[in-house]
């Protein structure tokens, strides 16, 4: 008989509630499919909050292990608050919502509990009562599903991938677990975070919208002339007003190298395609992009495509795109920032 832990980690961050509600739904929905019971383990530097939540979530137990240690992601005190409540619960199958802070201790959790993991799981459920999960390869292009006999399986699943359930909140029971952190994995101190500059404000992974600027804009116009500052402008106004999520092709991204006139604040981790990324938003939007496969197949994600391009005869317009506005998207961009200032 299986037992589910989910695992979380709280970073008071505004993305805590939508990924906690999600991975709840992902562990309740497996354990009523596998009619077995589940449990919460919450870190952090305090959980209640996390823990009333999802308190009517239908967990059995929820435990916490919380303090100033447990304030930030540092590899050593995370591992080890995790394998006390992995070792408390007892657990089958452990899960966690694959941000970065779960992400880096999972592998060695499972080391420790003599069992295995997988990480960007983005699909799980019981097939004739087995667990069966799914992840893809080769660049998001191949989707295996797979099933492990080992336990504790250790999995990570990936944020996004599942429809998140909201819970009523109310006051939660939580078992608090009293560790001694020894001073070695104390070392490490967290200081701070610091962002690469440029992309601080333009990568949103829960915007609505991905917005996705191709080295169109900083090609000659009809008029024989680049627009590059113009086109910094109504980029930067359209994502200030819609908080879109700003995309690039690998063409502009290159641009910088090779000496061209830049929109500055665009970056490699703006880059979305084949060696790019493939992000997940409802909607996305390109203008100035042709819309070629290396590029587009990091869209696999995007469910709703609209592309503005002068080229009727461009990579969006054979397929790739729900709708293509074959227009300048200088006026386009311009006309919408006014509309939206309305
Ligand atoms: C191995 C490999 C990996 C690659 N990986 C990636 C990747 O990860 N991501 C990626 O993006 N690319 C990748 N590429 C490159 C990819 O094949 C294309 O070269 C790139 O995506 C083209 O970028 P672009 O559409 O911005 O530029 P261009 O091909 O130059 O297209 C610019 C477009 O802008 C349009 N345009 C110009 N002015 C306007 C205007 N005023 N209004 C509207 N439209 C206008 C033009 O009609 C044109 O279609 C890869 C290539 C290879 C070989």
């Amino acid at each position: 008989m299986e037992k589910i832990l989910l695992l979380n980690f709280v970073n008071n961050q505004s993305s805590d509630e939508k990924l906690l509600c999600e991975a709840v739904a992902a562990a309740s929905n497996l354990a009523s499919e596998l009619g077995c019971i589940w449990e919460i383990g919450l870190v952090g530097q305090s959980v209640q909050n996390a823990a009333n939540w999802v308190s009517m979530a239908g967990a059995a137990k929820i435990y916490g292990v919380e303090g100033d240690d447990y304030a930030s992601s540092r590899y050593s005190s995370d591992l080890f608050a995790a394998e006390a409540i992995a070792k408390k619960a007892n657990a089958t199958l452990i899960l966690a919502m694959g941000i970065t802070r779960a992400r880096r201790i999972l592998p060695a959790l499972s080391m420790r509990l003599q069992g295995r993991a997988d990480t960007h799981i983005t699909a799980i459920q019981a097939v004739e009562g087995k667990v069966q999960l799914s992840r893809w390869f080769y660049r998001q292009r191949m989707e295996a599903a797979f099933s492990r006999s080992q336990r504790p399986w250790v999995i990570g699943l990936e944020p996004g991938s599942f429809q998140g359930k909201a819970f009523q909140a109310g006051t939660a029971v939580v078992e608090l677990l009293t560790l001694e952190l020894p001073d070695l994995l104390k070392r490490t101190q967290v200081l701070g975070t610091k962002s690469p500059a440029g992309t601080t404000q333009t990568i949103r992974p829960d915007a609505k919208l991905l917005f996705v600027a191709g080295a169109g804009w900083t090609k000659k116009q009809s008029d024989g002339q680049t627009h590059v500052k113009e086109a910094e402008r109504l980029i930067l106004e359209f994502l200030d007003k819609t908080q879109s999520s700003l995309g690039s092709t690998k063409s502009l991204v290159d641009q910088s190298g090779e000496g061209n006139e830049v929109l500055g604040f665009m970056t490699h981790l703006n880059q979305v395609g084949q060696t790019g990324s493939t992000p997940r938003h409802p909607k996305g939007l390109a203008t100035c992009c042709h819309g070629e496969e290396p590029h587009v197949v990091g869209w696999r994600f995007i469910n709703e495509r609209r592309a503005i391009n002068t080229d009727p005869n461009c990579g969006w317009a054979r397929g790739k795109a729900d709708v293509l506005y074959v227009a300048d998207a200088f006026s386009v961009m311009g006309k919408v920032n006014e509309l939206l200032s309305r």
